[in-house]
């Protein structure tokens, strides 16, 4: 499986804000469509950018090294990866939640000798 390109920081800027722009949406009742929601994400990120030096550091994260996710815009039966939350790194689509984490330890047992690979949720 080929590996994927790693998550820019735009992306991950703009998907954390639209998150919680829709969980507000919800809870509110605001009624705000796909269409507003991505650009007032958009709008806040470089609003951001352009003011802050803003860095990637999930720290939710640090007990668990890794998140699995099954991509439900790839076709059935090659969705499945795992990022490495310590430096961002992606596996390829992978048939199998199995192999897609099979794919994770071998990252991390050549490029994170001294940690061991957490189980992904
Ligand atoms: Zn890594």
């Amino acid at each position: 499986m080929p590996e994927q390109e790693p998550i820019s920081l735009d992306e991950r800027l703009i998907g954390n804000i639209r998150e919680e722009l829709e969980a507000q949406t919800v809870g509110r009742g605001l009624g705000l469509d796909d269409a507003i929601l991505e650009q007032l994400a958009w709008a806040i990120a470089v609003n951001l950018r352009y003011a802050f030096d803003v860095t990637w550091a999930p720290k939710w994260a640090r007990e668990v090294h890794s998140w699995m996710e099954a991509d439900e815009d790839m076709p059935t039966g090659e969705n499945h990866f795992v990022e490495c939350l310590r430096c961002g790194w992606l596996t390829g689509q992978n048939p199998s939640k199995a192999q897609a984490q099979a794919e994770y330890l071998g990252h991390v047992a050549s490029h994170h000798p001294s940690s061991e690979g957490c189980s992904s949720g």
